[in-house]
């Protein structure tokens, strides 16, 4: 039989029903055991499909209530002082990642370059350690009652210390290293027992983002211990996202038995297989593209495949997913809406597991059954039509994407700043928000209501334009002075753009899991993208019309819609960009033609897209910066563009930011007074910038007296004449109740804060 290799697999459920059953029991609705059947049920569901699909290393352990990097401070006994005294192991776990009236949530952040959120360990001098295996031989146990043989998923010592965090700065997080390794080792020790021979996968993506000498040297360290540990227990480990280059060179001579590499994000790594065709170790070789959604290309992989066994010899290859399955939506079978042309181009995580294993059996030299052939047959279609189909390819985007060479706008910051003061008379500080207002349950239903078809069109406008009269007639109330439409018609600021532009499709049931029991159902990009029609410009100049105030325009910027899509796969994502961008250009147009006199072109999601390794950040930068300038350069002189970026860290990338040439950004600054905004004095940056001066996260309404005091503390960074005064970001999240008086305040702190000039 033909080996093949499972990284990971989604654990959400097809239909979400994990969240439904955490959301239900966080509830109080539903019992702990009502959670754990589901859990249960849904294990033994993914282990029976990836068995019936022709899998040889199916996971155990990948499944998880709420992340794995949380899983594995249970393991380690890694938990935080705050939550040591709560006695209920459930109830500790849930705090641990949501927080409860007393003790504040572990952080969360993004899980290297994808959408996925994991819990941050948290480190600090008087830790101490203690293994817990009891979670992983339950889940072990589990998969044999269900007649799998698993393998054992881990998080490797590395990632966990690596990417974990200490409010102490002078803490070296490696003093740990040597407490933690011996808890890995009383684990695998557990492990050791549960069967004669076991293999347990240890996933170090950490390794894939340029690991400097002392981390390779822990590595040694690590691996040369837990090779070691148990003769009956083999290591894999995994790396994915990246190369792996330099690990390999260390692991090779580590008592492991193979190495896990991404061959379809980290084509470099076939620079490592002559390291490890002589090491010995079996090769996981990740081909099947976990990050994405396109059915893949089984010829092309054949051949990666081939070339890898020219260096490594072909009994210790395995095809394998790219990394886990967890980042792509679950199945294509609940796509029955989908356009079917578009539905022949994609591949879920289900149909990956088919397209692995005919891989697999190709590779080995095994005959395919119909059913396998059909498959690549089915492939073979996918790849000539996606190269000639007009759904996806549009001469005159193309054409357009080539013409406009230039990005600069017509004349430089100093002479624009300049015309628009002239032209928007603003006054000093002048006060704005991010763009969104609350969205009530009542807005909720309209938007949903009016989907279904339950409400016509008038009805619809009518409750969309009510909102935008209040939203307009607060904002003029308190005095406001650059007032929005408040974005009530947009459930999500990607999705609601992609809905209108051409190129992009949505599934019905597309989910990926983001954290803990949330998902995202991210647009599919599978075609050159224009936009047909205006998107916003009724909305905006409904507002405009209601009041002598300026009404700023409100985009999502082509960098953002772009990284939180799931992008095609047959075109450079600087090019997907650059069409995005000129899209966007196309409605900056026609706002500013309709009366429109600034836009806010959004790029919250900008940092997102930064690669893993060092060595490729400034293409990245470069292109993505470039799409940005595309998307805004229409814009006229005295025409003002904005942007917003949430994140908080500038340092690193303010020249990348100066680039994108706004004429005034909004930031996120609120929760650390002005320590954010001196790197913008530091390198004299030149335009203006909002820097937030309430946190919109939480719902306490910020008096006067403390907005004051934080203005101030701005006005000793840069001067008046630069700084415009906005709340953090967006209010969607927020209660009118908790908005209403935040921003009265807010107005009313800049008009002390004015009157002392
Ligand atoms: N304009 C958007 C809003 O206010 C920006 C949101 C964001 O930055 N995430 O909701
Ligand atoms: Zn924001």
């Amino acid at each position: 039989m033909s080996k093949n290799y499972v990284i990971g697999y989604p654990r959400i459920g097809e239909n979400r029903e994990l969240k439904f059953a955490l959301e239900s029991y966080w509830s109080g609705k539903s019992d702990l055991s009502a959670l754990e059947n589901c859990a249960a049920d849904l294990r033994r569901r993914h282990w029976e499909e990836q068995q019936a699909a022709g899998i040889g290393a199916i996971s155990c352990n990948d499944f998880s209530f709420y992340d794995a990097m949380l899983d594995t401070c249970i393991m380690l006994g890694a938990v935080p002082a705050r939550f040591r005294n709560i006695e209920d192991e459930t109830i500790r776990y849930f705090t641990m990642a949501r927080g409860d009236r007393q003790r504040t949530a572990m952080q969360m952040t993004k899980w290297f370059n994808t959408n996925y959120h994991y819990i941050v360990p948290e480190f600090a001098a008087d830790d101490a350690f203690a293994p817990n295996a009891s979670k992983i031989v339950a889940e072990y146990q589990e998969a044999k009652a269900a007649g799998i043989a698993p393998k054992i998923n881990l998080v490797g010592p590395l990632t966990f210390l690596g990417l974990g965090k200490s409010a102490d700065k002078n803490f070296d997080r490696y003093a740990h290293f040597d407490a933690i390794l011996e808890c890995y080792d009383a684990v695998l020790t557990a492990i050791s027992t549960l069967d004669d021979r076991v293999t347990v996968q240890i996933d170090e993506p950490l390794l894939v983002t340029g690991p400097d000498a002392k981390t390779l040297s822990l590595l040694k360290r690590a691996y040369d211990r837990l090779g070691r540990s148990v003769s009956n227990v083999e290591i894999i480990v995994a790396t994915y996202f990246e190369h792996a280059c330099e690990a390999v060179e260390v692991l090779a001579h580590t008592p492991i038995s193979g190495i896990a590499l991404d061959f379809v994000h980290g084509p470099r790594n076939s620079e490592a297989l002559g390291t490890i065709a002589q090491s010995g170790k079996t090769l996981i070789a990740g081909v099947i593209d976990g990050r994405n959604v396109w059915r893949s290309d089984l010829d092309a992989v054949g051949n990666t495949l081939e070339t890898i066994a020219q260096t490594v010899p072909r009994s210790r290859i395995v095809p394998a997913t790219s990394c886990s399955l967890l980042h792509v939506p679950y199945s294509l079978e609940a796509e029955t809406a989908l356009d079917a042309e578009i539905k022949q181009w994609l591949a879920f995580a289900k149909e990956k597991l088919a397209e692995l294993n005919v891989v697999a059996k190709r590779f080995a030299g095994e005959a395919l059954d119909d059913a396998e052939l059909s498959l690549m047959q089915l492939s073979r279609e996918a790849v000539h039509t996606r190269q000639c189909s007009p759904r996806i390819h549009d001469a005159a985007v193309q054409q357009r994407v080539a013409a406009q060479t230039g990005t600069e706008r017509a004349e430089p910051y100093e002479t624009r700043i300049k015309a628009q003061r002239e032209a928007l008379r603003y006054p000093l500080l002048p006060t704005t928000t991010i763009g969104s207002f609350p969205q009530t349950p009542e807005l909720r239903t309209l938007r949903r209501d009016f989907k279904r078809g339950d409400i016509d069109v008038q009805a619809y406008d009518a409750g969309i334009k009510a909102y935008i009269d209040d939203c307009i007639a607060f904002q003029e109330s308190i005095g406001l002075d650059v007032l929005v439409h408040g974005e009530p018609e947009r459930n999500d600021m990607v999705e609601y753009f992609g809905e209108q532009l051409a190129g992009f499709v949505f599934s019905a049931k597309g989910w990926v899991q983001s954290y803990g029991s949330r998902c995202v159902k991210p647009p599919l990009i599978y075609g050159d993208v224009s936009r047909p029609l205006p998107m916003t410009v009724d909305w905006t100049t409904y507002a405009q019309s209601k009041t002598s105030k300026i009404v700023k325009g409100m985009l999502t910027g082509p960098v953002t819609i772009l990284n939180w899509s799931f992008v095609r796969d047959d075109l450079p994502r600087a090019d997907v960009a650059a069409q995005i961008a000129l899209a966007i250009g196309d409605e900056v147009d026609d706002l500013q033609n309709a009366g429109i006199r600034i836009v806010q072109v959004d790029e919250a999601a900008f940092k997102e897209g930064y690669p893993l390794r060092r060595e490729n950040i400034s293409a990245y930068e470069t292109w993505a910066v470039d799409a940005f300038r595309r998307s805004v350069a229409c814009a006229r002189s005295e025409t003002q563009i904005h942007t917003h970026m949430c994140y908080s860290q500038f340092n690193d990338v303010i020249h990348t930011i100066e680039a994108m040439d706004a004429d005034v950004i909004s930031i996120e600054t609120a929760r650390s007074g002005n320590a954010l905004l001196r790197i913008f004095k530091e390198v004299g940056y030149k335009q203006e910038v909002g820097p937030g001066v309430y946190d919109i996260h939480s719902p306490r309404v910020p008096p006067v007296a403390e907005m004051v005091a934080q203005i101030n503390a701005l006005l000793e960074v840069l001067p008046q004449e630069q700084l415009w005064i906005n709340p953090d970001c967006g209010l969607k999240t927020r209660k009118w109740e908790e908005v209403k008086p935040s921003l009265a305040n807010m107005v009313e702190a800049v008009r002390e804060v004015r009157a002392s000039f």
